[in-house]
């Protein structure tokens, strides 16, 4: 972003963090205190960029609106959920600044109707609690492959340099016709297991293997039944850079078929 990153020297970390039930927005538990720590570690922001599992478009589209609006977007939960606000500006100039800038080689168009669903501020909310930083949310294109969506990551890594951080949300194992509805639920072995096969695949840079997913082990296949909550984890993780670190932050399962699995890049 040239002169844009004056002043952020420093490379912005990336996460893709689990987002799990929409209940920890209110319910503030294990999890929640290490997002919060997560973002009381990061450096200074210009913005955050955040890829969620909830927007699904046949296209990419970018917010850019001066504020984005809080959508409560999910049903029977109790009433104070659906009253949480997160009032953080948007930034319609970044938005059609980065629009311009990808126009070459990606078509990504302006947004003004969405705003933030609750994939993305039921994070934001304990990563900065103040929302005072800036947001755009970048919608999932569900026309394009598991490669397109990685390929993404590889173009939005230079906004790293120029303190932007992205964020992506979803799940790397989330099938909700499995979920067991009870407290300290038995966790599926086909969900254990391919929590593990991908953390393994991450630690060793094996990208291809997180794309290909007619070979994918079989308990993939009940881990991810859709891909929504799984593709925000591969443009993150097509942000890597080869001289950083790549740690799990969070770990663990919810609900017996909800990964809670976060990666973070340069922390
Ligand atoms: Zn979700």
């Amino acid at each position: 972003m040239g002169d844009d990153s004056v002043g952020f020297s420093k490379r912005i970390p990336a996460l893709f963090l689990g987002h799990g039930s929409p209940m920890h927005a209110i319910d503030p538990g294990p999890v929640t205190a290490i997002w919060q720590q997560l973002g009381q570690r990061m450096p200074a922001l210009s913005a955050v960029l955040v890829i969620s599992a909830h927007w699904t478009l046949d296209h990419l589209a970018l917010t850019a609106m001066d504020r984005p609006r809080t959508i409560h977007d999910f049903g029977g939960f109790p009433r104070a959920l659906y009253q949480v606000q997160y009032p953080c500006p948007g930034s319609p100039e970044l938005a059609q600044q980065l629009i311009t800038r990808w126009a070459p080689f990606l078509e990504v168009r302006a947004d003004n109707q969405w705003g933030l669903d609750h994939g993305a501020w039921s994070l934001l909310r304990y990563l900065f609690p103040n929302a005072d930083v800036p947001v755009l949310q970048l919608s999932l294109d569900m026309t394009q492959p598991p490669r397109f969506h990685f390929e993404l990551g590889r173009h939005l890594a230079a906004l790293r340099e120029a303190g932007i951080l992205i964020l992506g949300s979803g799940n790397v194992v989330h099938n909700l016709a499995a979920v067991r509805w009870q407290e300290e639920a038995p966790v599926y072995p086909w969900a254990l297991e391919f929590d593990q096969w991908v953390r393994e695949r991450i630690v060793s840079h094996q990208w291809e293997a997180l794309l290909d997913w007619e070979y994918w082990p079989e308990s993939g296949h009940h881990s991810v039944p859709t891909p929504e909550h799984f593709l925000p984890l591969l443009t993150v993780l097509g942000t890597y850079q080869p001289d950083e670190s790549l740690t799990f932050p969070v770990s663990g399962m919810e609900l017996g078929s909800i990964s809670m699995t976060g990666v973070a890049l340069g922390t």
